[in-house]
């Protein structure tokens, strides 16, 4: 049977920094599901379709066809045999996933796909729903979180690091919106599987939380 674990928590708090690094030393696939949600946030933009209009959304869910690869261990993702990973990590990609990762035509899209994947691999899977959700029987769970204003400085860094103009109290509003919208959402809210070991990031190096949460996945291997 395969190992897996799920890393869920709210935007920003270091998911896939975390699982890819946790990933690597234990010898698993990372699968990142935002991706998902941000190549069909793709396809509708480019489609011009309204992240308003579920009955629009719906229509086309199955005009879309997601596939994940992996090439020297890091994650693509292919949309209708494009791959587009690169571009799904602009802002505006990462707004209209969060606006339509309400719909349960687009979850419902995605649960399958997730799942097939971490039947048949060992995989730290990261998202805001895979311990409560996707992966109810995930034998390691992580509730990976920190501080508004500590993910709003660490993604200005990140900005900045890129040259990217960007105004930090903006940064934080969006981070507010965002956590909002994922833990007041009628399907799947983001939340903390009861079973899920609580990780609060704020005050911790990245060397930190890679070595405390391996140290609970090989505790439940
Ligand atoms: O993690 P990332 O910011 O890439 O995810 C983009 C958006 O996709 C999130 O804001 C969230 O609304 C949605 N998402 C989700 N469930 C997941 C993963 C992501 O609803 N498992």
């Amino acid at each position: 049977m395969s190992f897996n674990v799920a890393i869920d928590g709210p935007a920003g708090a270091g998911k896939s920094t975390i699982a890819k690094l946790v990933a690597k030393e234990l010898n698993f696939i990372y699968v990142d599901t935002g991706a998902m949600y941000r190549a069909i946030a793709l396809f509708l933009l480019n489609k011009g379709i309204s992240k308003d209009d579920e009955k629009a959304i719906a229509d086309v869910c199955g005009e879309i066809d997601i596939e994940i690869k992996h090439a020297d261990g890091l994650q693509q993702v292919w949309l209708n045999g494009q791959d587009v990973s690169a571009e799904i990590r602009r802002e505006a990609v990462g707004n209209m996933a969060s606006a339509t990762s309400v719909y349960s035509c687009v979850r419902e899209k995605l649960l399958s796909l997730q799942r097939d994947i971490a039947a048949t691999q060992d995989v730290i899977m990261d998202g805001r729903d895979i311990g409560t959700c996707i992966l109810p029987n995930a034998q390691a769970k992580i509730y990976l979180t920190a501080s508004v204003s500590t993910r709003a400085k660490r993604r200005y860094q990140e900005l900045c690091e890129k040259g990217v103009s960007c105004d930090l109290e903006e940064i934080k509003k969006d981070i507010e919106d965002r956590d909002y919208r994922d833990m007041h959402r009628e399907i799947s809210p983001l939340k903390q599987a009861e079973d899920a070991v609580l990780v609060d990031s704020s005050d911790m190096t990245i060397e930190q939380v890679v070595e405390r949460i391996v140290e609970i996945c090989r505790e439940k291997k």
